[in-house]
């Protein structure tokens, strides 16, 4: 028996969910695969801004009422070690979610229907239609499987050696109530602790009851040892007061404008971590999965059902203009050590950790959110 559809999606996280919202009213019939049944769990440490709920129209209240929306008005920032810088807004300018919640509202959300635990293994051309497992036979197939996308894989797509991939674990756990009194992290102040070497920062963030602690680099150096350096720190600072529950898990993923991956073929578009989009100074990821799938949902739209290379080309010329032309060669022009005894002086400093770190690193508050026609 073969399935037929229009357009599949592979993956059901951010960018899969949000491009089947995006092409709801479109007509077309879509399908969404993935391997695992929901609600699932993602390593993520949570934090989505207010820009993410507007470009996806959630409601806030509606959503607050099953699910963790941690508000955050606040951030403490330091290099490791150093004294923390307080920065403070008079409205909320992010949030805390979990992700198997967030992903999960928004996938029953967009209304097409998933098929759960169904792995996207093999894909065969025939005419101008794809043959997917040997059981769904589809025009267009969206690969939106995540860093490690079998979709990206099977174009051929290899991490290039100058692809600028950022690695990331966290830990993420309910805290019990001796817990709560032993942990002195404030909920809507999340903490970023940039590393002496500057290859990345941990943070620790509590969302309601929940706490997250992670840390991401830039390489794989020492990672493990990384994270446990840092658990350590918290416990001597007397911000975590108990030994943690569980191992840390986590991932790598490419940062934006780095990546030498393919985005599209004759039916195929990738989208989110399988095209490689992360914000290069935050590691943020689900933006711009949310803002891939939309672009991608409005350049299908106006394809009038032809889905060749040609046709979709646009859907990677937009992505390039809303992100950047990707350079995998680009290379900071100040020398490390220098670049390393200056950050520790600005991140020190009140005005730069607000106006750099985080409203333009972490908030990203020049990018204005995507509107689409
Ligand atoms: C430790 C860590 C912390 C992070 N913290 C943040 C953060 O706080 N904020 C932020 O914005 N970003 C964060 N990110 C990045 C963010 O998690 C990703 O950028 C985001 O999840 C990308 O969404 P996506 O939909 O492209 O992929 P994913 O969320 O990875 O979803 C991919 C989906 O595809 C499915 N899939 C995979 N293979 C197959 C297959 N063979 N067949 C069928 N289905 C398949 C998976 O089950 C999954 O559901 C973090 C990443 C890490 C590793």
């Amino acid at each position: 028996m073969t399935t037929e559809c229009d357009v599949l999606i592979v993956g059901g996280g951010p960018a899969g969910s949000s491009l089947a919202w995006g092409l709801r009213k479109s007509g077309l019939n879509i399908l969404i695969i993935d391997k695992q049944s929901f609600p699932r769990n993602k390593v993520c440490a949570g934090w989505v801004t207010p820009e993410v709920m507007q470009i996806l129209d959630v409601d806030l209240d509606a959503y607050a009422r099953e699910n963790v929306l941690q508000s955050i008005d606040g951030f403490l920032t330091s290099s490791l070690g150093d004294k923390m810088v307080h920065t403070h807004y008079d409205d909320v300018v992010s949030f805390g979610i979990r992700r198997s919640e967030f992903d999960h509202y928004l996938l029953k959300r967009c209304a097409a229907p998933v098929i759960y635990g169904k792995s996207f293994k093999s894909m065969k051309r025939s005419g101008d239609s794809w043959l997917v497992n040997d059981e769904i036979k589809t025009r267009l197939i969206i690969g939106a499987g995540g860093h490690f996308c079998p979709v990206s894989r099977l174009l051929g797509t290899k991490n290039g050696k100058k692809d600028s991939i950022v690695t990331a674990q966290e830990i993420e756990f309910e805290l019990t109530e001796e817990q709560q009194q032993k942990c002195s992290l404030k909920a809507e102040e999340p903490e970023l602790y940039f590393l002496k070497d500057l290859s990345g920062y941990a943070w620790a963030f509590r969302k309601g009851e929940y706490i997250n602690i992670g840390l991401g680099r830039e390489d794989n150096h020492k990672l493990s040892e990384h994270v446990q350096d840092f658990v350590e720190h918290l416990k001597r600072e007397g911000k975590l007061g108990f030994d943690l529950p569980d191992r840390f898990k986590g991932h790598a993923y490419i940062l934006q404008n780095q990546s030498s991956r393919k985005i599209i073929d004759d039916g195929v578009m990738l989208i989110g971590d399988a095209v490689g989009l992360a914000y290069p100074q935050s590691g943020e990821g689900i933006r711009p999965a949310v803002e891939s799938a939309l672009i991608a949902a409005d350049v299908i739209k106006h394809c009038d059902g032809k889905y060749d290379l040609s046709s979709l080309a646009g859907y990677r010329d937009r992505l390039h203009a809303r992100f950047g032309t990707p350079n995998p060669n680009r290379r900071s022009w100040m020398p490390h050590r220098i670049k390393q005894a200056l950050a520790r002086f600005l991140l020190g400093n009140k005005w730069f950790s607000r106006r750099v770190v985080i409203d333009q690193w972490f908030l990203q508050r020049k990018q204005v959110p995507l509107q689409i026609e």
